[in-house]
């Protein structure tokens, strides 16, 4: 079963990924894990990313694609796989169903967990955290006793910038343009189910089960 994740920050599709993981046994494999355990292991390939990667400049196709064909060829996925992150364009894809090609496989879902956006802003722009010891709560999944104050030690919860409205939403548009090139991409080859993410966790997973054991 060789899968990859698609949607939006704060779809839930970690989670789902966890729960994927657990259910089938194939390893999640997202684009930070996969560099950080090239560069581990000390590959040449680890080596070049790094080299990238310190500079603060992004790592280029080759050398992923390289990387991606290392974790792919691990024992692990013998069984399927789970990509999260990556492919992130349109060349990624094709390189990553080229090389799929070489180990003679494919992909066979590309799942898009969907959430709307103005659900999605719901959720991300609901953290609060206490500046003084650093408890996270989140205004409808995680409220604290009393509204806008810690429960541990009274003080007064804050929304980080990165959790304001206008940031959130404007991260949120940036992936969009990123990723609904892809979404069309493997619409168009014939691997995309769109699973409703506005949903309970539970009932999600349910969904993705549907497809994946059909
Ligand atoms: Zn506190």
């Amino acid at each position: 079963m060789n899968l990859i994740l698609m949607g939006l920050p704060g779809a839930g599709k970690g989670t789902q990924a966890d729960k994927i993981n657990e259910k089938y046994n194939i390893p999640h494999i997202s684009t930070g894990d996969m560099f950080r355990l090239a560069i581990k292991e000390g590959t040449d390939l680890g080596k070049k990313a790094k080299e990238f990667m310190d500079q603060g400049e992004l790592v280029p196709d080759e050398v992923t694609i390289g990387i991606v064909k290392d974790r792919l060829s691990k024992d692990d996925c013998k069984n399927g796989f789970l990509l999260d992150g990556f492919p992130r364009t349109i060349a990624q894809a094709e390189a990553l169903k080229q090389l799929l090609a070489e180990m003679n496989q494919s992909i066979d879902y590309v799942i898009h967990v969907d959430v709307p956006e103005e659900k999605l802003v719901e959720r991300l722009t609901g953290r609060r955290i206490c500046p003084t010891c650093g408890t996270a709560y989140h205004v409808l999944f995680n409220p604290p006793k009393q509204e806008g104050l810690c429960d541990k030690d009274g003080a007064e919860l804050i929304q980080r910038d990165d959790d304001k409205p206008e940031t959130v939403k404007t991260r949120l548009s940036v992936n969009v343009e990123q990723t609904q090139p892809l979404l069309d991409f493997y619409d168009a080859e014939g691997y995309l189910v769109k699973v409703n993410g506005d949903q309970e966790i539970d009932k999600v997973f349910q969904d993705i089960q549907g497809f994946l054991e059909k």
